[in-house]
């Protein structure tokens, strides 16, 4: 297929793609396991198998399209999630997944005509519950792959309705039919989800680590009492302790470096959220993120020092419980040169650069040869339904994830030290 009609067949399968779980407001709602999921995927599932992929799924509803180019070898996977956030854009994730199935139907066909001479297997990996929107944690699928997150603590997760994930995946006949095959290597392309590329005028962005960030759940123990009655001095208010904390947080970001600290609280449950009942408890999650690890390290000594002001001024007790953590988490730079090296032989300008936000692949590169790739988000707009990439950066970045899979396929990383998952 020549290039500009691999970018067209593109364009058309994502505005298809685009009209599952479509919100009035251009973007998509399909959180993980609901119907708009399934929907994405059962059309995805044809998608792949049309193209001549073999389509399995494994026990956490990890979706793959199989090729087998060499019997007996590794496979090179490449992909994203189709799930989505509450009221999201189209791009996040799925741009990823889609550019992945077209990329490796092109490689396949090289390989076919002979073009390509293949040292491993391909797989295209549509992530489950990567969001972790509606079950926590986020990047449930291929933490369970990479060994980081027991099975059965990701089927047992629950929605709030109390749904767990082994009900929500749960359909007809759709048991484990694949434990995955041993990786040689992992390709995903990605929306940036932030303004660099755009304000530098970059197509391409070589992603060579992660921002460090420290997460946590605050509890905010109060004492419930009367919301009239109750004289003040007396009050023990949970709800009042927790919105000093949500200041604080977005506080230490004024106290620091301009731009080298995020901070947010974007999630809050309240005990007993009642009207006339003060808050007895509150629980928060709070999220610290930073391009340097010793901003990071001075914002959580400032978090603490804000968190017993507040007891104090509240009158109540802050828990305070790190749920995750991680530095300046490099990706290997063998990937990032074959990324380079491939963004130029295309004409693609690129430009080394870092994630804020976690994706599938900084799991995969902690167990497996790893590339990730950005293109540019306009406006750096995401989790919106107004998330955007331009056509011309969309196709850019297909041709590019292309030719990096054709790299990988043909064991230019290296195809010995396979990973096994669950091995
Ligand atoms: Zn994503």
């Amino acid at each position: 297929m020549q290039q500009h009609e691999q970018a067209e067949d593109f364009l058309e399968d994502f505005a298809t793609m685009s009209g599952f779980g479509a919100t009035p407001g251009g973007g998509v709602e399909r959180q993980a396991g609901s119907a708009a999921d399934h929907e994405t995927r059962a059309w995805f599932a044809g998608w792949l198998e049309r193209a001549g992929f073999e389509v399995r799924h494994d026990a956490v509803s990890n979706q793959f399209g199989l090729l087998e180019l060499v019997p007996g070898a590794p496979y090179v996977l490449v992909g994203s999630h189709l799930d989505s956030q509450p009221l999201a854009g189209r791009f996040d994730g799925a741009y990823g997944v889609l550019a992945a199935a077209h990329a490796a139907r092109e490689v396949a066909r090289r390989v076919r005509e002979g073009s390509l001479q293949p040292a491993c297997n391909l797989a295209v990996v549509n992530w489950f519950n990567e969001e972790g929107s509606r079950f926590t944690p986020s990047m449930m699928g291929s933490s369970v792959l990479t060994g980081k997150l027991p099975l059965e603590t990701a089927l047992a997760a629950t929605d709030r309705a109390g749904v767990t994930v082994a009900q929500a995946i749960a359909e007809p006949g759709d048991a484990l039919d694949l434990t995955p095959p041993p990786v040689a290597a992992y390709a995903e392309i990605h929306i940036e989800q932030g303004r660099g590329l755009e304000e530098s005028g970059t197509t391409i962005g070589l992603v060579d680590r992660t921002w460090a960030a420290s997460k946590y759940r605050i509890v905010v123990h109060g004492e419930q009492s009367h919301t009239g009655s109750t004289v003040m001095a007396d009050r023990r208010d949970a709800l009042y302790g927790a919105a000093l904390v949500i200041v604080a947080a977005r506080e230490l970001t004024d106290e620091l470096p301009e731009g080298m600290l995020h901070s947010s609280v974007s999630e809050l449950e309240l005990a007993p959220n009642s009207p006339v009942t003060v808050a007895r408890l509150v629980e928060i999650n709070l999220d610290l993120r930073s391009p340097d690890e010793a901003v990071l390290e001075r914002a959580n000594a400032l978090l603490e020092e804000r968190l017993a002001a507040i007891e104090e001024r509240a009158r109540v007790t802050i828990e305070r419980r790190l749920t995750h953590q991680w530095g300046l988490l490099a990706y290997q730079p063998e990937g990032v040169e074959l990324a380079r090296s491939a963004a130029a032989a295309l004409g693609l300008t690129h430009a080394p650069t870092m994630t804020v936000a976690g994706h599938d692949s900084t799991n995969m590169k902690d167990v497996a040869p790893t590339v990730m790739l950005f293109v540019p988000s306009i406006e750096g707009i995401s989790h919106n339904e107004g998330e955007r990439t331009s056509d011309e950066d969309s196709v850019a970045g297909v041709a590019l994830l292309t030719e990096v899979t054709a790299r990988l396929v043909a064991g230019e990383l290296g195809s010995a030290a396979a990973f096994t998952p669950g091995g």
